[in-house]
């Protein structure tokens, strides 16, 4: 039975005969429904038409893609950390051109999703590389659509990983909303994977919070201090966030400060 994956949303579901009727995540209100109606794939269809692009973004962190775009068309990450590496998010295909280019960096040890929209082929990319643990918060039970033995749910606000990292839990965009702190990232300033938790302007020198993204929803102003206040005690110079491109270099949390007090002034908190 084929594990059928979402043509808009990319999460892959749990292994049925026929497709399933109804995608949760596209269903609920910070995603949309493909407008020619449900649609679904499975992993072979996609691999006919796509690939992935596996490029560095600095020493110790590349990036992974599909091309052409799928789904939301975000990208994974892969951080190479002190002890083990790490796939930070997820995309939908995983065939063997990419476990080769993955294993060529040294393989993932662990995975760690930032929220559902993210989730992909999650549990496959796991088997490929024996099971790695996916380590997803436990407000996340309900939107899993692949359950496995291999996701481990976590409590709590932060999270250390065996190989160096902390995920800690920012809400926002959803409860769990995760962001992943890599403290010898951006020459040892420290780097902060955030998602669309924090999700980084194209101007490249502010970031943005919503509820939902494609359907405009913004967040209350208390959310987004709530957000503020969870990373700047953290160590952190530069944001990646989930689209190609989408990073502020420097000074990252200059950016987050000054995009908030524009983004409650804009909702109407500040004159
Ligand atoms: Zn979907
Ligand atoms: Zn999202």
């Amino acid at each position: 039975m084929p594990n059928y994956i979402c043509v808009t949303c990319g999460n892959q579901y749990a292994a049925t005969e026929a497709p399933p009727l109804h995608c949760l995540i596209c269903e609920d209100e910070r995603q949309y429904v493909n407008p020619r109606g449900q649609s679904w794939i499975t992993l072979d269809e996609l691999e006919r038409e796509h690939h992935n692009v596996v490029r560095s973004l600095e020493p110790g962190l590349a990036e992974i893609g599909t091309e052409p775009k799928f789904a939301i068309g975000q990208r994974a990450l892969l951080v190479q950390a002190a002890n083990g590496n790490v796939l930070w998010d997820c995309v939908s295909l995983i065939n063997k051109a990419t476990i080769e280019a993955i294993e060529a960096l040294g393989g993932i040890s662990a995975l760690a999703m930032s929220h559902p929209h993210m989730f992909g082929s999650m549990v496959e990319w796991s088997q490929a590389f024996g099971k790695a643990p996916i380590h997803l918060h436990s407000d996340y039970k309900q939107w899993v659509q692949r359950p496995d033995p291999v996701i481990e749910f976590w409590e709590g606000e932060s999270h250390d990983l065996d190989e160096g990292l902390t995920l800690h839990r920012c809400g926002g965009h959803f409860k769990g909303s995760t962001v992943l702190l890599w403290p010898e990232g951006a020459e040892g300033r420290g780097v902060l994977l955030s998602s669309d938790t924090i999700h980084v302007a194209p101007d490249r020198r502010h970031v943005s919070f919503m509820y939902s993204y494609p359907n405009y929803i913004p967040l209350a102003a208390s959310t987004v201090d709530a957000i503020v206040d969870k990373v700047m005690p953290l160590k952190f110079d530069r944001i990646y966030s989930h689209f190609y491109h989408l990073a502020i270099e420097a000074d990252a949390k200059g950016a987050v400060q000054r995009s908030a007090e524009r983004y409650k002034q804009a909702i109407g908190i500040r004159s």
